[in-house]
């Protein structure tokens, strides 16, 4: 793609890097196949040609972003879909980033719209406020019913709609709190590594059994983990919200902690259970990379990290030797199949837990989550989810793996043709069941590894 980008404007290294972004899309609009909303809106300038042409757009003229501009890049879930069609490579996800930040700096949103914005980036990465949300969320859960009525499909969403997201995502009860930061749990046997594990903010809510079974996992494996203390947000949610200021805060104070960390006791790895998580850490080292301070600890930090699939599949696993007949139906998260390109690996370490494990159809397709997008875009992702469930149903799981905490609160309750739930759990829960570990507490399912035969 040609630009026309001045001298002047290809100083700043951000218009540098967008410049050589957009010069390597040849508009050979592959990438409009994958992408979720333009194959829901149909909508040219709802596909990742469409936005990029937009954003190319906006970036030359130096342009405020118009409400027209900002309604296409708000509908991009950031699945990065188009990034792993693309034949040219082009960085679709260091675009859309920088067009975020440049409508968070230059366009006013309603006055609704940056509330429900600022309460989320506030809430969101403080665990503590979180939970009392969740719970003020629940008591207000019965109510949902006396807010006014939705805005029509395809229209921008109103308040109520937002409103009436939040309640619906919000669990009838919540988990007890899991270990706290600065625990240190040692590995059983011989010591063979030792590693970070990353908190999460809405998972250590929401999910914190996931990391209580990394946990057991690791140590059973002879890996010290360490919960490191003053740990903070990654990042991704405000990251994704055009709220780069923030995000860079947290991801200093995190780089800080962990290169401490590192430095005084050793780290092999920063694990992380919650790819969306995973895929902005390991871009710290380009997000920082302008930064003189922080550069190089963005950079080795960014290399430290590691999904937990990664991480688990270079120790030496005694795999079961029987074999089970629970079929794993595996939902790949788009932050790690197309963020960290992770694809193969979940599914080959459940199979050698011994589960059947099946793809899910149009597994390329975003569920919906997105961060805070089921929020913010109820209806969309409203749709996706439905057609995701759909998807995951016709193969017919016992239960459903992800990687990804945000999927699994999203993909929610799915039942069978017998009404039955079919349980959606973490990957590692899984992987610890299977090798020592207690059956994931939502895991209704009679099924077990077997006791005999292959
Ligand atoms: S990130 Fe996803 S939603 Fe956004 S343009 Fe790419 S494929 Fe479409
Ligand atoms: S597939 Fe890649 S090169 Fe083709 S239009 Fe999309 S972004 Fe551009």
């Amino acid at each position: 793609m040609k630009t026309e980008f001045s001298l002047a404007q290809l100083a700043d290294p951000d218009i540098k890097e967008a410049d050589k972004i957009l010069r390597a899309c040849v508009h050979c609009g592959f990438c409009t196949a994958t992408c979720p909303t333009y194959v829901l809106l149909g909508d040219e300038l709802d596909s990742p040609r469409g936005r990029i042409y937009l954003i190319k757009e906006m970036l030359e003229q130096d342009q405020q972003p118009t409400a027209e501009v900002v309604k296409h890049i708000d509908r991009c879930l950031s699945c990065l879909a188009c990034m792993t069609t693309c034949p040219a490579s082009v960085n679709y996800m260091h675009l859309v980033d920088q067009a975020r930040v440049r409508v968070e700096k230059k366009y006013s949103r309603p006055l609704s719209d940056r509330l429900i914005r600022s309460l989320l980036a506030f809430v969101l990465p403080r665990p503590g406020v979180f939970r009392a949300g969740m719970i003020a969320a629940r008591l207000a859960k019965p109510f949902v019913g006396l807010l006014p009525g939705g805005a029509a499909p395809n229209h921008p969403p109103s308040v109520f709609d937002r409103l009436r997201a939040m309640l619906a995502l919000a669990p009838i009860t919540l988990p007890e709190q899991g270990p706290s930061a600065g625990t240190v749990f040692p590995a059983q046997g011989q010591k063979r590594g030792r590693v970070a594990l990353l908190q999460g903010c809405a998972q250590q809510v929401l999910g914190p059994h996931i990391n209580q079974s990394a946990i057991r996992l690791l140590t059973r494996l002879g890996i010290e983990v360490v919960l490191v203390a003053e740990e903070q947000c990654c990042g991704s949610l405000t990251h994704h919200m055009g709220k780069d200021d923030d995000a860079l805060a947290h991801a200093k104070a995190n780089i800080d902690v962990w290169v401490k960390e590192a430095d005084r006791n050793g780290l092999d790895a920063v694990l992380v259970t919650t790819s969306g998580c995973g895929t902005t850490i390991k871009d710290y080292g380009y997000l920082l990379r302008e930064d003189p301070a922080y550069a190089a600890k963005a950079a080795r930090v960014s290399k430290l990290a590691l999904d937990i699939t990664e991480y688990i599949d270079k120790l030496d696993v005694q795999w079961p030797t029987q074999r089970s007949d629970i079929v794993v139906a595996y939902h790949s998260a788009c932050s790690l199949q197309h963020g960290q390109k992770i694809t193969q690996l979940p599914k080959e370490l459940l199979f050698k837990s011994g589960f059947v494990v099946k793809d899910v159809p149009e597994s390329h397709l975003c569920c919906g989550s997105a961060g805070t997008y089921n929020i913010l875009q109820p209806d969309i992702a409203r749709r996706l989810r439905e057609r995701k469930i759909a998807n995951i149903a016709s193969v017919e799981p016992d239960i459903i793996s992800a990687g990804n905490i945000g999927c699994m609160v999203q993909i929610g309750s799915i039942r069978n043709n017998d009404g039955a739930p079919i349980p959606v759990v973490h990957t590692v829960e899984l992987l610890d069941w299977m090798t020592g570990g207690p059956k994931p507490a939502r895991a209704e399912i009679t099924k077990g590894p077997r006791t005999g035969g292959s």
